[in-house]
């Protein structure tokens, strides 16, 4: 028979970013799913991410009415990593769970990823089976990007697996020691290692709303990844260079032999061209790498937090009597009080 003390805490992690059309679907959805868990309590900590519709007003309502709401306002958009780490270092639970508010991780899943973690799993990984959802360009652009990363780097991404996992307690608390500013989260997740359970599912298209990953900030979740992850890029400079300087001197000993044998040749200015502008395209190519890696170290030497908190919502319920230290104090309903 379960004692009292069998009972764990589970947290969600909610990023949401102008997500007003989503957040009542997705309390509708996950609530019950959760309640349906046997000796589990849970709080679902929603972080705003810096919304400018009224997805934090949303928030609040449902927060008043559900204790177990709890609301992390950010003071402007910082970004879904950023938002993420803000609710992990938010979250109480003996295990965490990210989630996408527009039910693109299907709640249904999260009895099984606790299943898996009573069985002594750390981490539970809920990896895509199909990604039929996606457009055909996401999906060879995604795949491609797995390959190249995976052979870049040496730590190894899994394929198809996205923020939605379930940690325990451990896992989170070595990630709080992984202090970069640069955060690729999927990375960071898979670099922590830790004993891995496997659970497959099908993601569906979004419940409501759009994407907020365009293409472009697609592009540069890519190269964060990788510059986070690997210095290839930078090393292999020292090779393209030594290429290019071995062909250059054999050539130019060609010309000379050439030159001195046959005497001087004036025409050329074509090939001459050609040449000075690959090399020149050459050179950015390089500068540019350099620069995406000491434009991270720049970042990363400001030391700037991840993140500002504007506000913590834990909206508790009227009859609720908190004790703080000798003593007791009341709060009103609607009143927000501060958590911290
Ligand atoms: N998100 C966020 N900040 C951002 C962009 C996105 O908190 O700057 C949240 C968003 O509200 C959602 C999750 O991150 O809960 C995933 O975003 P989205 O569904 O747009 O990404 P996709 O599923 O297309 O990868
Ligand atoms: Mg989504």
């Amino acid at each position: 028979m379960p004692g009292p003390y069998d009972i764990r805490l589970l947290s969600l992690v909610v990023p949401c970013y102008n997500e007003s059309e989503s957040i009542a679907n997705f309390f509708n959805c996950v609530i019950p799913i959760l309640e349906s868990i046997d000796r589990i309590r849970f709080e679902i900590v929603m972080v705003n991410d810096g919304s400018s519709d009224d997805t934090l007003e949303q928030l609040l309502e449902h927060a008043r009415r559900d204790e177990r709401v709890r609301v992390v306002d950010l003071t402007r958009n910082f970004g879904k990593e950023a938002a993420l780490t803000a609710g992990l270092d938010e979250a109480m639970g003996d295990a965490i769970i990210p989630i996408d508010v527009d039910l693109q991780d299907p709640p249904a899943l999260i009895p099984e990823l606790v299943a898996r973690w009573r069985e002594g799993a750390e981490v539970v990984l809920a990896q895509r089976s199909r990604r039929a959802c996606d457009t055909w360009l996401k999906r060879i652009t995604a795949a491609a990007y797995y390959r190249i990363h995976n052979r870049l780097s040496d730590l190894k991404l899994p394929v198809n697996v996205g923020d939605f996992r379930l940690m325990d307690r451990v896992v989170i608390n070595a990630l709080k020691q992984l202090p970069e500013r640069h955060r690729f989260m999927k990375g960071l997740f898979a670099w922590v290692g830790y004993k891995t359970a496997i659970v497959r599912y099908e993601r569906e298209p979004r419940s409501a709303g759009r994407s907020k990953f365009s293409g472009w900030r697609l592009w540069n979740l890519a190269l964060e990844g990788i510059t986070s992850f690997s210095t290839l890029p930078l090393r292999s400079w020292t090779y393209i260079g030594l290429l290019i300087a071995f062909s250059a001197f054999c050539y130019g000993t060609f010309i000379v032999v050439r030159t001195l044998m046959l005497g001087v040749d004036v025409p050329g200015y074509a090939s001459l061209l050609s040449i000075v502008l690959f090399l020149g395209g050459i050179q950015l190519i390089g500068l540019g790498v350099v620069g995406e890696y000491i434009g991270r170290i720049y970042d990363e030497a400001k030391g700037r937090p991840i993140y500002l908190v504007r506000r913590r919502y834990h909206e508790p319920r009227q009859d609720r009597l908190i004790a703080g230290g000798r003593r007791v104090i009341r709060l009103e309903r609607g009143q927000a009080a501060n958590h911290r």
